[in-house]
């Protein structure tokens, strides 16, 4: 072969390489994790109302996410997945309840506890420590002893956006600092109340040492986006079983 030759095959080769290693990258490329985050509210018997579930409907929910390879994330894992710290599982999903309402103690631990799944309860301490409908602390350390993480939700469940700038500040330092001392946890993951939130929301938030936020904006949680406008899956309890499971499957599809 002449050294001309020689050359030209030495390129082709070197081409056909370049060529494979782009295509195989292409076809590699990891996507980014898609994680479902579950909202729940209240687990009970209430006709009509959209945000609460039966309890027979919910055990079936739950059933499904056991028996069908899904990995119910502690927030743990869910930041540190988020946070390129860790692999996600092969399904992954986040299961969140909001407001701290007692029947999450008496309908919705005893399930997870016996299908070992994990969860995450965002409670307003303020609303929880008056009325008989909202969880005890007693309650709530059980459940944060069962492995429920247990964040804030507001001191008081309030419409942020509507109080001034030191009651904003009140709300979200108090009920980090009081779920904090009774359960000698760290909370640092925020729920905004109604999902409302604005500029000065964000800015004492961030400087009360939290570092996420879920709003209630529909979709998939990236780890692409802003840590303080993560978005949820609503549970409509009204919904099918099927319609349930479609939209959770379709939540994995880029
Ligand atoms: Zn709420």
């Amino acid at each position: 072969m002449s050294l001309t030759a020689r050359r030209c095959a030495r390129l082709f080769l070197l081409v056909c390489c370049l060529l494979l290693s782009v295509s195989a990258s292409a076809v590699s490329a990891p996507q980014p994790v898609r994680i479902p985050v579950l909202n729940y509210h209240s687990i009970t018997v209430d006709p009509g109302n959209r945000a609460t579930i039966t309890p027979v409907k919910f055990e079936e929910q739950m059933t499904h996410l056991a028996e069908n390879g899904y990995t119910t994330l502690t927030l743990r894992q869910f930041t540190d997945i988020m946070e390129g710290r860790e692999t996600a599982p092969e399904k992954p999903v986040l299961l969140t309840f909001d407001d701290g309402y007692a029947d999450n103690y008496t309908e919705a631990l005893p399930v997870l506890s016996r299908l070992g799944l994990n969860a995450t309860l965002f409670v307003s301490p303020g609303v929880s420590a008056a009325d008989p409908y909202f969880l005890t602390w007693d309650q709530i350390r059980e459940m944060h002893e069962a492995g429920w993480d247990i964040q804030p939700h507001g001191m008081s469940h309030p419409h942020l956006p509507r109080l001034s700038a030191a009651k904003q500040e009140a709300e979200l330092t108090e009920a980090k600092r009081l779920i904090e001392e009774q359960l000698g946890t760290t909370a640092d993951v925020f729920c905004y109340p109604y999902g409302e939130y604005n500029r000065t929301t964000l800015r004492l938030l961030k400087k009360a040492g939290y570092r996420y936020a879920f709003t209630i904006k529909q979709g998939v949680t990236l780890p692409t986006q802003d840590p303080y406008r993560l978005t949820r899956i609503f549970v409509n309890g009204e919904e099918s079983f099927e319609t349930w499971r479609n939209r959770l499957e379709k939540a994995y599809q880029p």
